[in-house]
């Protein structure tokens, strides 16, 4: 039987904007869960984070968010590690499933990010199911050491993997469809700097073939066929916002935002974002102030204990 759970508030997503979000609401002294697969989110994928306010050295993706998985136990943010499979708009707010767990919120905050772009081309699923290709590098990373690596991609997370791999891996290339990037300078600048990796221009990726323990790339090189044998691929072709698994009812909303709604989306799942931790943040922080207000100004609430049945 599953283990079933009323809130005020229950929020999706354990990166950077449900994390503030939380903390915010906790101190306020609102009932909330927060449901997630994990803490931390799409930063554990980051080289070295430069952006954020507070780290004059810079901060490693996986430190960052360490920091704040800590900080959620400090503040005590009730917490169930557990995929959201579905969520549905019912009489008295939203209902939240997981295979283990029904949540049912009065407010709903969703803050569950992005998803990696696929290639679209013949031998991608199976490449990832055997291993051969991932998407985040976090989850890559243990393959690499002295490794033939290619990176699909020709932005920011393509140059920012790269360089997170330059003193692992043995050979690094960066497959660019066209010749041109949309890196930031700084980042291209550091990636010529290094000499283990390489970037191949004008590149279309055709189909790949994993082979033993390798991957072949069959590629267009400027209308030329041409093969590329690697140890293990990336693809970091860009992100969309990770909103599948809602209704149809939620979908609507978020595509048609209602002006007094208690259904929020913050962070990188909302369309057309500048998907960065700080803006992510500052998300999460107004979101929840927002709904303090709601609750204790209109509501005159203070604050309950969580029914169990
Ligand atoms: C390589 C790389 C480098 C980056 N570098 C920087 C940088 O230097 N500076 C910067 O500001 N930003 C950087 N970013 C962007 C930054 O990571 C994102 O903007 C930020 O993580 C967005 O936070 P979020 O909370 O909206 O979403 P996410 O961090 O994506 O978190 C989403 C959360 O939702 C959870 N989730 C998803 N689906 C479900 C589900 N069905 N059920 C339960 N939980 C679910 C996930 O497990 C995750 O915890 C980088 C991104 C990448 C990929």
């Amino acid at each position: 039987m599953k283990n079933k759970l009323i809130t005020k508030v229950a929020l999706i997503g354990g990166g950077p904007a449900c994390a503030t979000a939380s903390i915010q609401l906790i101190r306020a002294g609102i009932d909330i869960v927060l449901v997630s697969k994990e803490i931390g989110g799409t930063i554990k994928n980051a080289n070295l984070v430069e952006n954020l306010i507070g780290y004059p050295e810079g901060v490693v993706g996986k430190d960052f968010a360490r920091s704040f998985q800590l900080q959620l136990v400090k503040a005590g943010v009730p917490t169930i590690l557990e995929e959201v499979l579905t969520v549905e708009q019912v009489s008295n707010g939203f209902k939240i499933n997981t295979a283990e767990t029904e949540i049912i919120s009065e407010y709903l905050i969703i803050g569950t990010g992005s998803t990696p772009k696929k290639l679209d081309v013949e031998g991608e699923k199976e490449a990832f199911l055997n291993g051969k290709l991932f998407y985040e590098i976090y989850n890559a990373k243990q393959f690499t050491e002295k490794k033939d690596i290619g990176i699909i991609g020709s932005g920011d997370v393509a140059y920012d993997y790269a360089l997170n791999l330059q003193n692992i891996a043995n050979k690094i290339s960066i497959i660019c469809r066209t010749d041109k990037t949309s890196s930031l300078p700084i980042l291209q600048k550091r990636v010529n700097d290094v000499i283990n990796i390489v970037i191949l221009k004008n590149h279309v990726i055709k189909n790949l073939v994993p082979q033993d323990d390798k991957i072949i790339l069959d590629v267009d090189e400027n209308g030329e066929p041409k093969t590329l044998t690697k140890d293990l691929i990336l693809v970091a072709i860009g992100r969309k916002p990770n909103y599948a698994f809602l209704s149809e009812g939620i979908i609507s909303e978020y595509n048609n935002p209602k002006i007094d709604s208690k259904l929020y989306f913050i962070g990188d799942i909302n369309k057309n974002n500048f998907r960065q931790v700080s803006i992510a943040m500052g998300d999460g922080m107004k979101v929840a102030m927002e709904t303090v207000k709601k609750i204790t100004e209109k509501e005159g609430y203070h604050g309950a204990s969580r029914k169990v049945w």
